[in-house]
């Protein structure tokens, strides 16, 4: 809130803010991206809850390839040894984070693999969309990542991977273009990558620890991995 000087959000202090305005990098999102977000952001009747199924399997497709290489390389899991993932809200800040110690992302993989659409599940959604299908759509087709604009105005992801010795910030107001900075904090994560969803306000919801936990639960069904729902605020 305004006038407190060091009031940290989203574990960023106004200090941390103002450097990453400094020398944050903007990028545009390809066009097939500005046009999943619009429908994404203008589907008032899809299933809502399905961003925490796609952030989940993201998370644990991360795991399981850190996983994998740690089966080729013993240093590999270093000190983040625990492969796992837990789930946070702030119910001040309004804010859920889904974090985990995959196997991350480095500077160029945030802006790849988040900036463009490459799977074919996606291009299929705008194609059946573009024949006049129906947003409720998202749901059967999995949207992936950019699913967290239904509940989200804003998305800060943090990620540190092996491959490069910064942590990094992507974050994207949904308004075609999103920034990447180095984390003025280092390296907070060991490794693995944290999705922070601003929430918007039709969807405060989903700030309920009963509610994270049910969804966990249904979800972590189909995952290798624990998911940890953290009680109370972070
Ligand atoms: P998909 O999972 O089908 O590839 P998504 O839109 O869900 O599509 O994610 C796009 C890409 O972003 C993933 O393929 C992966 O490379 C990267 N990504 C997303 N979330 C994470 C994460 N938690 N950890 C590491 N990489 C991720
Ligand atoms: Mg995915």
């Amino acid at each position: 809130a305004e006038g407190e000087a060091e009031k940290v959000v989203d574990g960023f202090s106004d200090g941390d803010r103002a450097k990453m305005a400094e020398s944050s990098e903007k990028h545009e999102f390809q066009a097939e991206v500005n046009r999943l977000m619009d429908i994404i952001i203008n589907s008032l009747y899809t299933d809502k809850q399905v961003f925490l199924r796609e952030l989940i399997s993201n998370a644990a497709d991360a795991l399981e390839k850190a996983r994998f290489h740690s089966v080729q390389d013993e240093t590999f899991l270093g000190d983040t040894k625990d492969l796992e993932v837990k789930i946070e809200h702030d119910a001040d800040a309004k804010t859920i984070s889904i974090i985990d110690t995959g196997i991350g992302m480095s500077k160029a993989d945030l802006i790849n693999n988040l900036g463009t659409v490459a799977k074919s599940g996606t291009t299929n959604f705008l194609e059946a969309m573009a024949e006049g299908g129906d947003a409720n759509l998202i749901g059967q087709f999995g949207v992936g990542f950019y699913s967290a604009f239904l509940v989200a105005d804003k998305v800060s992801v943090t990620s540190k991977c092996n491959d490069d010795p910064v942590q990094h910030v992507w974050e994207s107001s949904a308004d075609a273009s999103f920034t990447v900075v180095d984390d003025p904090r280092g390296n907070t994560l060991g490794r693995g990558t944290r999705v922070t969803l601003h929430l918007k306000e039709d969807a405060h919801d989903y700030l309920s620890e009963d509610k994270l936990k049910e969804s966990a639960k249904k979800y972590s069904q189909f995952i290798q991995f624990p998911i940890y729902v953290k009680v109370k605020k972070e």
